[in-house]
């Protein structure tokens, strides 16, 4: 049961085919066969799912029908559950207990799905590799030596491993696209604003987004009908009727235009990645689609851009975490100050302090405009190439990173390194489109390897529809590996 998808699982319960405590029960034995492996967990409440299970099957028995009823989903341990923990991955907020649900979190439940447990991640989503959870590394299912990506990388591992139906993600740079195509699963950035953030703990506030990491893009379409929509408990929540994302996902796309961007298919790709990308073009030509070559020409400026911009809101964002309110507080200190210092340099990891380091320096009085104000002017620039570019395209079809899935360590060391193979995701964020990540085939050496759809703002279902429909033609996304 644990191997199917929503979708599918949905109509096996409305068939009575078997109760969600059997599904959820699934999902748990899948995880105590595997979790030694794979990491993809923080934590799981399985008494609060069981019981959530088990109401479930009370509604289905009495004929309720509500979209999500008795689905087993697991959540970024960066989204709020109530009475649970909520960690990001990081020491300072190791015994923090949620007192309310994330929006996203209270629709899903409105909606009727048990939430399993909480995924691992890079702490407080800083990272691509999932290693720098202070917790544990997570390993790639299809390849334990491997990293997962990041920063959703538990949620992408424990779709790919099939230890749930579906997860959440966030996606501030790329997190929920690159693990989902380092995993071969699927995973959609919204539009900046289509999703609540309340109750997702900011990383950089003028980029998170939280999404859908699913087996199919169907999947998503369902995931996106509940989550989606104004929220009053978020100002940046957009007011933007939303569409039944499911209803439209077999449409026609014949005739439809797919840019392709010149400067994601530069120097750097990996060919084996270049040709996996070149051929689902192939395939959505084969589908009546026409391809149009499009230029993104500030693509360059991109990682010094995303990496000033999201220090600087992180830097702030992060200055929440003083020890007075909640979270880990130390006990070595005399005085308020040493307090707050011996606070956060024993519960922030390296990674962590280092962007908070560089964001308080791009806004720090003296460098504020050479550095943040100069960001934001370049990030209206890279805004402008996608509107420019959608004058020509319905969407644009890319890699989501350079290489596929890397060694565990390989980049652990060079933080450089790390934020250059953001390369293709990061401008996504920065424009605010909604982006997604599909399997598209494997490497040689058996890697997943994804295709990134993109469209322009709030089209989502024009996202979901070409991926549906290249999902409906080929069998990428139905290979998992064998753990
Ligand atoms: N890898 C990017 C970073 O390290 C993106 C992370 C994210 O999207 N949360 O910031």
């Amino acid at each position: 049961m644990h191997r199917l998808t929503l979708t599918s699982a949905r109509q096996g319960l409305k068939e009575k085919k078997f109760s969600a405590l059997e599904l959820l029960q699934s999902c748990y034995q899948r995880i105590d066969a595997v979790e030694d492996k794979v990491g993809a967990f923080v934590h799981q409440n399985r008494e609060q799912a069981m019981s959530q299970a088990r109401e479930a099957d009370q509604k289905i028995a009495g004929g309720e029908d509500l979209p999500l009823l008795g689905l087993p989903i697991a959540v970024k341990d960066n989204i709020c559950v109530a009475g649970d923990l909520t960690t990001c991955a990081s020491k300072i907020l190791q015994s923090f207990e949620s007192p309310y649900n994330a929006t996203v979190v209270q629709r899903l439940k409105n909606a009727g799905a048990v939430i399993l447990g909480k995924t691992n991640m890079d702490e407080f989503a800083m990272g691509s590799s999932t290693e720098a959870s202070a917790v544990h590394p997570t390993r790639n299912p299809w390849d334990l030596e491997r990293v997962p990506g990041g920063s959703s990388g538990g949620s992408a591992a424990a779709v790919a491993a099939e230890e749930c139906l579906a997860a959440l993600g966030s996606d501030t740079g790329g997190s929920i696209r690159q693990p989902a195509n380092f995993c071969g699963v699927t995973g959609l950035k919204p539009t900046y604003g289509r999703v609540s953030r309340f109750g997702l703990v900011a990383f950089a506030s003028s980029l998170d987004q939280i999404g859908p990491m699913t087996k199919t893009a169907e999947d998503a379409a369902l995931l996106m009908n509940v989550i989606g929509g104004k929220d009053p408990q978020d100002s940046t929540s957009a007011d933007v009727a939303l569409p039944d994302f499911v209803s439209t996902l077999a449409g026609d796309v014949k005739g439809k235009k797919i840019g392709i961007p010149r400067e994601y298919f530069a120097e750097g790709l990996d060919t084996e990645v270049d040709s996996i990308v070149q051929n689902a073009i192939r395939t959505l030509e084969s589908l009546g689609m026409e391809t149009v070559e499009i230029s993104l020409p500030h693509t360059r400026y991109a990682v010094a851009t995303y990496y000033i911009l999201a220090c600087a809101e992180a830097s702030t964002n992060l200055s929440r975490y003083d020890g007075v309110r909640y979270g880990h507080r130390s006990s070595e200190s005399t005085s308020l100050v040493d307090m707050y210092e011996n606070t956060r340099e024993e519960g922030f990891g390296e990674e962590v302090k280092r962007r908070i380091i560089l964001g308080t320096f791009v806004l720090s009085s003296g460098y504020y405009d050479a550095y943040y104000l100069k960001g934001q002017q370049v990030r209206t620039l890279i805004k402008q190439d996608f509107e420019n570019a959608f004058q020509q395209c319905d969407v644009i079809v890319a890699p989501n990173a350079p290489i596929p899935a890397f060694k565990l360590g390989e980049k652990s060391q060079d933080p450089l390194q790390m934020y250059l193979s953001d390369i293709y995701t990061i401008s996504i964020n920065l424009a605010g489109i909604p982006s997604i990540s599909i399997p598209a085939g494997l490497t040689q050496a058996g890697l997943p390897v994804g295709v990134q759809i993109m469209g322009r703002h709030f089209d989502e279902a024009g996202v979901l529809n070409v991926s549906h429909r290249f999902q409906m033609e080929t069998d990428h996304h139905k290979k998992f590996p064998s753990l």
